[in-house]
């Protein structure tokens, strides 16, 4: 009996009957994408609804992204979500550059891409004040839905970038105007 196995997202390459070559960086890509290790920096309601996101409803594992790491050093993706006080900035930014390359940053919610509605002296008003972010999801919450959409934003982003896209002069420069080398 023969099983006709189709791969559902092949990337592009030559194929014949037995082989299939494409090059390395299409299949780290698609390494990456689909084994993001996040790490959740929840600190209010936002965090409550990524729950909701990870649990058997949902199911954030069909995306390869199950394991989630409470070690900088041991994820890829930092997800952050809820009100980001001032004080607490320094912090985040410590994770994020504890956080191995090639890594991701994900915003999730109206607090922490904009400061939501604490328009207030204690609360940083957007996490782009102290790090890049790749991915915003907007909201107040944003429902899971939304955040498995900017996962797969966030995937889209892996499968695409080069190999060595950090070691370009826009990234560097970009990252020198948040004073980080
Ligand atoms: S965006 Fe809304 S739901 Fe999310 S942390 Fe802020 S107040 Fe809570």
């Amino acid at each position: 009996m023969s099983i006709d196995i189709q791969p559902k997202h092949k990337p592009e390459g030559l194929e014949g009957a037995g082989y299939f070559a494409t090059s390395l960086d299409k299949v780290v890509g698609l390494a990456r994408a689909n084994s993001l290790w996040p790490l959740p920096f929840a600190t209010s309601c936002c965090g409550i609804e990524f729950m909701a996101t990870m649990a058997s409803h949902y199911d954030l594992a069909r995306f390869g992204s199950e394991r989630l790491s409470f070690s900088p050093r041991q994820a890829d993706l930092l997800m952050v979500m809820g009100t980001i006080s001032k004080k607490m900035g320094p912090i985040l930014r410590q994770v994020y550059e504890q956080m191995a390359e090639p890594k991701w940053v994900l915003s999730m919610g109206a607090c922490a891409s904009s400061g939501g509605i604490f328009d207030t002296y204690s609360v940083l008003q957007g996490i782009d004040r102290i790090i890049p972010v790749d991915v915003y999801i907007p909201g107040c919450p944003p429902r899971p839905e939304q955040v498995l959409d900017g996962i797969l934003k966030i995937q889209e982003l892996t499968k695409s970038e080069a190999i060595r896209r950090r070691d370009t002069p826009e990234y560097k420069a970009m990252l020198a105007t948040y004073g980080i080398e």
